[in-house]
């Protein structure tokens, strides 16, 4: 090895020792005759000393070197005297005497300087991701995501359950994207698609005896990106045979516990056991399937209190069998026009007509854009439903009641944004549980599976399927964390009855079920055992663990908000004979028209 130790883990105890390093220059300052030279590896960053008169020949190298060049330096460590100890490093309270310094490579300038605070924009960032993961806190993320999966497959194996891989080219398989496909070379004009999940493969390793399986299995979706999405990403993958709800939810309650104190001992749990939310109640109290709980501040329905105002826009929106509901802002009653105005911005940006507000003042006078319409009950009807008190400020919201649970759920988000209560050490978990089994898609005119086909309705619920579908709830659960979608499962159908009436409620002609999904259903001939599970989105996880604002900053290397790999080009174009072998004709979308240059056309053809 051309090391002894590594930079980062210098310390006191290593003090009089002669020890060989190997990294790269993270800086160099000449400090009138003694130039210091901060030594970075994997694991931390330590100060070089480089001594003119006790080791020139190295010294005459150390002045040539610049940020980046990869160096090995080979002296003895020390203590740094006491008031030269730097506390903001692990290895600020020694220092390396350098005796003599080889360098094994220059490096040019970085586009940008590897440190924690980038100034660099992301698609910088991403075109050298291989500088960008040399900073700190991307080789924490990369560590965390390793420790992270590290733990979930020892603590699955010590309970019985076996990783299995599935493959990467398989058929279509539902999960509400779009499909990526790959164009068979050997069976022409056929397409494999990448996998959404490995959702009928696991169960068809439950029909296969398998009984506990997990994998950590990339899915690909062709869907429009957001900040916690990635056209592929990474599942813990699970599934069990021979179990109910309260079995899947138990495991991966008592695996995720398990797996935050290993890995993040420094966040607190708000609540065990888990708290659960009926679906219809998240929605209710915090205008989200995906409640941030780690606050209150609920939503209200302050309708019967606006029924008997003259408002007229309320009434109406209430006569028309709309909401109104409000959220409360503690302390908030300081707040200046501006800032008000604000949060009105934001509220009209997420699809509402408009904000009303309320400052509550001493004695409980109310003043704002809608107090005027409060007389004395009613004003009192309010507080009384806000809980809200003198210095409050009350946000109220409405419209169609699906608008004003997603509108104030937002502003909910941002008022304990604001107000400092999101409170990244704090980690409040929750299981959301009795999903409509179906929606009604309003474009399609059909119902659609919320979660996905294979989904079980309770059994109570079966008799409504033809019925009363809309009434049917669903063996599912989704684990929620501080506002984030963390997993998501369920109870699967395991019958071929079951099964064949779900398509036909989902519109899936017996034909297409039979070509789709043909194998499930003759699989669950040759006795299916009762099975269910559940996918994490792994990504998320190490996200919210590491406190990065999206997916990107925990994968090595993932793709821009235009699903474009800027550091290798892809997607990139292929060589006509590749496309000749695939039987693939390219046809572009005509490009948008060049007003300046067609009406040159025009001219020219006249
Ligand atoms: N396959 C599902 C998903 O990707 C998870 C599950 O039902 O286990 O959301």
């Amino acid at each position: 090895m051309r090391r002894t130790h590594m930079a980062g883990e210098l310390r006191p105890t290593h003090a009089g020792q002669r020890v060989t390093l190997a990294g790269w220059v993270h800086r160099s300052r000449d400090h009138g005759g003694v130039i210091f030279v901060d030594v970075r590896d994997r694991a931390g960053i330590v100060q070089v000393v480089f001594h003119p008169d006790t080791a020139a020949d190295a010294f005459r190298v150390a002045e040539t070197l610049r940020s980046e060049d990869v160096i090995a330096v080979t002296g003895t460590v020390q203590m740094r005297p006491a008031d030269m100890v730097n506390p903001k490093l692990a290895t600020g309270e020694v220092e390396v005497i350098a005796e003599t310094v080889e360098v094994l490579n220059r490096s040019r300038t970085p586009p940008f300087v590897i440190r924690d605070e980038v100034k660099a924009n992301e698609e910088l960032r991403l075109k050298y991701r291989y500088l960008d993961l040399r900073r700190p806190r991307m080789q924490r993320n990369l560590h965390l995501r390793h420790r992270t999966i590290k733990f979930i497959r020892d603590w699955l194996d010590e309970r019985g359950f076996w990783e299995v891989e599935t493959p990467i080219l398989i058929k279509s398989t539902p999960e509400g994207a779009r499909d990526f496909l790959v164009p068979s070379r050997l069976q022409p004009g056929k397409f494999y698609a990448l996998p959404q999940s490995p959702q009928q493969l696991k169960q068809l390793l439950m029909v296969a005896g398998v009984d506990r399986y997990f994998q950590i299995a990339r899915c690909f979706r062709d869907e429009d990106l957001r900040g916690d999405r990635q056209p592929e990403f990474t599942q813990l993958d699970l599934e069990m045979a021979f179990v109910d709800e309260e079995d899947v939810i138990a495991l991966n309650e008592a695996l995720m516990i398990a797996l935050a104190e290993a890995v993040v001992p420094q966040k607190r749990i708000l609540q065990v056991p888990f708290p659960r939310l009926g679906y219809a109640e998240a929605l209710e109290r915090y205008g989200s399937d995906k409640p941030d709980l780690r606050f209150g501040l609920e939503l209200v329905d302050v309708g019967h209190v606006w029924a008997e105002t003259e408002f007229r826009v309320f009434r109406a929106v209430l006569a028309e069998g709309g909401a109104v509901k409000a959220v409360r802002a503690p302390g908030l009653a300081t707040y200046s026009r501006k800032q008000i105005d604000e949060l009105e911005a934001l509220a009209r940006q997420w699809g509402a007509r408009g904000l009303a507000w309320v400052k509550v003042q001493e004695g409980g006078k109310l003043q704002g854009s809608v107090a005027r319409f409060l007389g004395d009950g009613a004003r009192t009807a309010l507080l009384e439903a806000t809980g809200a008190e003198p210095g409050d400020l009350v946000l109220m919201v409405a419209g169609a009641p699906e608008l004003v649970a997603d509108v104030l759920g937002r502003l909910r988000l941002e008022v304990g944004e604001r107000l400092g209560l999101r409170d990244p050490d704090v980690l409040a978990f929750a299981w959301i549980v009795d999903f409509p089994l179906f929606e009604w898609d309003e474009e399609e005119g059909r119902w659609d599976a919320v979660h996905h086909p294979f989904t079980a309705p309770k059994d109570e619920d079966v008799q409504l399927l033809e019925s009363d579908p809309g009434r049917v709830r669903a063996k599912a659960y989704d684990l929620v964390g501080n506002g984030w979608e963390l997993a998501g499962g369920s109870v699967r159908i395991h019958r071929r009855d079951v099964q064949q009436r779900v398509f036909e409620l989902l519109d899936i002609s017996p034909e297409r079920a039979q070509e789709r999904f043909g194998h499930m259903l003759e699989a669950f001939e040759y006795g299916a055992p009762p099975h269910g599970g559940i996918a994490w989105g792994l990504d998320r996880v190490v996200m919210l663990f590491a406190d990065e604002p999206n997916i990107r900053e925990v994968i090595a290397f993932p793709k821009t908000a235009s699903g474009v790999d800027v550091m290798t080009g892809a997607p990139g174009e292929v060589d006509p004979e590749q496309l000749a072998e695939l039987h693939i004709r390219v046809v572009l979308p005509e490009p948008p028209a060049d007003p300046g240059h067609s009406s040159r056309a025009e001219e020219g053809g006249k």
